[in-house]
């Protein structure tokens, strides 16, 4: 087995009977301890209500593994690790027990007094929670103590800063890991890469070259039992206020002067300043809203968003979102970034589309069969890889170019190899690299980019709600969103990548 640097951590875990806990945080953890990346000096406490023997707890954590990773042959060795604690987060007495219960672990495993505190729950509970780390001391460690939170960070700028500054009060800001799982992503991970680490590509990656970029990101399934928690929320605080606007600031950064956490989120922080402000009448030129009606998702019937359990029947909320975003800067001038995503859609597939310029005299245009113009997709889910679309010879016809693709697989396709999200996030967070999780400022500007457009939204009522049938790629105003520019979306369906 590869050794690796040993970070010995008491792991505390918010919400440990949860959704998350349970799909992503324990089969994530049990990865990290089968490569050696976790060694034998770590703690779980588990935190939640219900009442649990640490035997049933453990039981719990082998079920959610098993369900998730086919191969768990060090499973009883890992759970042994995971201790639990019935506790309700708001009840001030009970945090003397778990302080009592950590320190034992900490001296059990000999984990220097390294604490991780997970808050995988609601969100309303952070701020209690991080006031009675401080409060009963379970922060005074002389290790290191570190915050990861869930998202989301508030519901629009205001609860957010006053959510941080709540967190704050227990947490620097160095010691909280925002999480954004599309920032644990192996493709998003590699926009970077892509960008500056090859000579093809950086020359061109401006407003000289490119003519627009598009990202998508597109939904399958709709809210299923998250009606509650989404019609407070919608497309444009689920989806664009973080993940969509993280892509953006890393295809648009300026290369950083090194590859370190705050050159890199200085950079990105930097294009999210650049990011045009859309207010008032300008939304309705620059955004669009959807919400999905009634259809068909592989020949079965599915529901409307307003039918939906939890859903209001008149719901004004949007499902689906798609806009042109202005970044106001020397590279970027007069380049539009188009983005959508939704729920309900044709398939489930997140990509970022390059196209370039057409060259000013191609020899090879034919106006009866019109040349594709050069693109570079990064396919990001589920599908991994990269594919370059260009011209080449037809063969056995001189004067004929035929569109043909350069396709790279990420072997990690269907999941296998490539580290989930979480797994990669979780190891960052243990090594202290705090690279991609979002810092404060980013969170503030994202916000305050979303909040001027649901302002308006949330003050007009969509009348023509529902207006995407489930199954399509979202509604018509979205495509007409690009048509007035000359543009119009890559069909996703036609961009698979080949494997290799
Ligand atoms: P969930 O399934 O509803 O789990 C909530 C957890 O909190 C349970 O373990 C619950 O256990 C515990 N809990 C609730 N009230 C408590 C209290 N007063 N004291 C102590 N424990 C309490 O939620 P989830 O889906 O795991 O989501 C957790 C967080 O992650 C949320 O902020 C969500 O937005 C975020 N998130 C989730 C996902 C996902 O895939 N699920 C993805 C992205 C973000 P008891 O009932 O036993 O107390």
């Amino acid at each position: 087995m590869k050794q690796h640097e040993n970070h010995p951590t008491l792991m505390m875990i918010f919400g440990a009977t949860g959704d998350l806990a349970k799909r992503k945080l324990f089969p994530s953890l049990y990865k990290l301890f089968e490569k050696g990346k976790l060694t034998d000096q770590f703690a779980v406490i588990g935190v939640a209500r219900r009442p649990l023997t640490n035997e049933e707890f453990q039981q719990s954590i082998k079920d959610s593994v098993k369900t998730a990773i086919e191969k768990e042959d060090r499973i009883e060795e890992f759970a042994s690790h995971f201790y639990y604690h019935s506790h309700d987060v708001t009840d001030s007495a009970s945090y003397a027990v778990l302080k009592k219960m950590a320190n034992d672990l900490d001296e059990q495993y000999h984990l220097h007094g390294n604490r991780i505190f997970y808050l995988a729950m609601a969100p309303e509970f952070f701020g209690t929670i991080a006031l009675h780390l401080k409060e009963d001391g379970l922060t005074d460690v002389k290790g290191y103590k570190r915050l990861v939170i869930e998202k989301p960070f508030g519901h629009d700028l205001e609860s957010a800063k006053e959510l941080n500054k709540q967190i704050r009060t227990a947490f620097s800001e160095k010691e909280i890991y925002r999480i954004d799982h599309y920032l644990g992503k192996e493709m998003v991970q590699n926009i970077e890469v892509i960008r500056f680490a090859n000579a093809i590509f950086e020359p061109l990656w401006n407003n000289r070259y490119i003519s627009n970029i598009q990202v998508t990101s597109s939904e399958i399934l709709g809210v299923e039992e998250r009606g509650r928690y989404y019609e407070n929320s919608g497309a444009l605080r689920d989806m664009v206020q973080n993940h969509m606007l993280q892509m953006v600031a890393l295809l648009a950064m300026e290369p950083p002067i090194r590859l370190t956490t705050e050159e890199i989120r200085s950079e990105k922080v930097k294009v999210l300043r650049a990011l045009r402000s859309i207010d008032g009448e300008d939304v309705k030129e620059f955004f669009v809203r959807g919400q999905y009606g009634a259809g068909t998702i592989d020949g079965h019937d599915v529901p409307g968003y307003r039918e939906e359990p939890m859903v209001d029947a008149h719901s004004n909320t949007e499902t689906f979102v798609a806009g042109k975003l202005l970044i106001d800067n020397f590279r970027w001038a007069g380049v539009p970034f188009y983005i959508r995503t939704g729920k309900r859609m044709e398939a489930k597939s997140t990509k970022i589309i390059i196209q370039f310029k057409d060259i000013p005299m191609n020899l090879y245009y034919r106006p009866e069969e019109p040349l594709n113009p050069n693109l570079l997709v990064i396919h990001i889910q589920p599908e991994e890889g990269i594919t370059l679309h260009l011209n080449a010879k037809k063969a056995r016809q001189n004067e004929v170019a035929t569109p043909i693709k350069l396709n790279y697989a990420n072997k990690g396709m269907n999941g296998y190899n490539t580290p989930e999200s979480y797994e990669k996030l979780l190891y960052d967070c243990m090594r202290g690299d705090a690279t991609n999780f979002t810092h404060w400022d980013e969170v503030a500007l994202s916000w305050s980019f979303t909040d001027k457009i649901s302002h308006v939204w949330e003050n007009t009522v969509e009348e023509h709600f529902p207006n995407y049938a489930a199954g399509t790629m979202g509604p018509k105003c979205a495509d007409e969103l690009l048509e007035k520019d000359g543009f119009f979306w890559w069909p996703i369906s036609h961009m698979a990548v080949e494997p290799c």
